[in-house]
């Protein structure tokens, strides 16, 4: 049985990547940090906590991620932990490269001491093209990072290929477009505009508020996703690929498709830097300045054709279908975590 450690195994692609390897006939070791909240809502809501053996570690502890690949020696590690919030870098850039950069050099680390043969899978990001020189970017695009959280994952990216070309280790780099899913975190703009609106509909919210409603996204469907990150480990060479739909939508247009869903039509107005949208004359969506960043990744759409021609990677679920199965579980997850 192939042993698999997952990092940030409470994160949205944790949960699902570990429901797929158990699914696959996999032991799964989810790396779990100490934590006062104690709940694991995502694994339950996929009904896998009990399958899963959590053992305790995080990525500012060398010497604790030691003791961890030591003792399960794991033919796989998939790095999924990360402060993985763009807007939060801003505020604790420290942190983040702590946890996003070096974190990932302790993982290194570690596996080329003590599992040099472990497969190891780094969770990269579009992010790191930022202001981006290229539209569609694919794996050659230059990376032109605009936040620490990009920043950080450049550095995790760049030395994960260094130890795969000096130290023969087999490390992949998913680069990842934004991927999102009902079990995503509830500071993203797409959980957090269909939370709200949906809560919105039932009475238990007023109004969104909103940011840069003009940044363009390439959103694709997390399940399909972590599957590319498996096919990667899986293939005979380590590599770097690109997984995205191809496709891009601004904010205000996931904005405009869910609260239509809903049954809640918008019409904008924008007048002095303040953008306001009303359905049937009531004010339902306003931008506020809390949600801007002080720097912006306007566009991104992703070139897949690398992993579809390597892999036989394709995403499946585009943008519309998206939205409608974040719609349709969010009820349900609203009454699961009550929030
Ligand atoms: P989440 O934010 O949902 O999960 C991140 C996980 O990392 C959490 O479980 C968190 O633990 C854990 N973590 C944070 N700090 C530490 C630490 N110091 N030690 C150990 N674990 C830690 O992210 P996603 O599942 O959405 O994303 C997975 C990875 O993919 C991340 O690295 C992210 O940056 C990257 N990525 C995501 C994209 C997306 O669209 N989702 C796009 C491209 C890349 P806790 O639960 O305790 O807070
Ligand atoms: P990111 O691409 O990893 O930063 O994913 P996010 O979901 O956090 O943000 C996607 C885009 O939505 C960014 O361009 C944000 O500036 C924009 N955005 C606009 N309003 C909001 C908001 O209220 N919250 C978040 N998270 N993003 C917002």
């Amino acid at each position: 049985m192939k042993k698999a450690l997952i990092t940030g195994i409470r994160g949205q692609d944790g949960a699902y990547l570990a429901k797929l390897l158990l699914d696959l006939g996999y032991q799964v070791y989810g790396a779990d940090r100490r934590s006062s909240d104690s709940s694991y809502w995502r694994l339950e809501y996929l009904k896998i906590k009990d399958k899963i053996k959590l053992v305790y570690m995080d990525l500012l502890e060398y010497s604790n991620i030691i003791d961890v690949i030591k003792e399960i020696k794991p033919d796989e590690v998939y790095n999924l932990a990360a402060q993985s919030f763009v807007q939060v870098s801003f505020n604790q850039p420290l942190l983040t490269s702590e946890v996003n950069a070096l974190g990932v050099l302790r993982l290194l680390e570690a596996l080329k001491l003590y599992k040099p043969d472990t497969k190891f899978y780094q969770a990269s990001t579009s992010e790191m093209f930022g202001i981006a020189k290229e539209v569609p970017q694919n794996e050659n695009t230059p990376f032109n990072p605009v936040s620490p959280y990009a920043v950080s994952k450049v550095f995790a990216h760049y030395i994960t290929v260094n130890y795969r070309l000096a130290y023969n280790m087999f490390n992949c780099c998913g680069i990842l477009f934004n991927h999102e899913s009902p079990l995503r975190g509830l500071e993203f703009v797409t959980k957090k505009i269909v939370n709200t609106a949906v809560k919105i509909k039932y009475n238990l919210a007023e109004k969104l508020l909103i940011g840069n409603i003009y940044a363009k996204r390439d959103w694709g469907y997390a399940p399909e996703y972590v599957y590319g990150m498996y096919l990667m480990l899986n293939h005979d060479k380590p590599d770097d690929y690109v997984l995205a739909t191809n496709e891009t939508h601004t904010v205000k247009e996931f904005i405009d498709k869910t609260f239509e869903y809903l049954g809640m039509p918008l019409k904008w107005e924008e007048d002095n830097d303040k953008i306001r949208a009303y359905s049937q004359g009531k004010l339902l969506v306003e931008s506020s300045l809390e949600f801007y960043r002080p720097s912006e990744v306007p566009i991104l759409k992703g070139d897949y054709t690398k992993a579809k021609k390597i892999l036989n990677w394709e995403p499946t679920t585009k943008f519309d279908k998206l939205i409608e199965i974040m719609i349709n579980e969010e009820f349900n997850i609203i009454k699961l975590i009550n929030v």
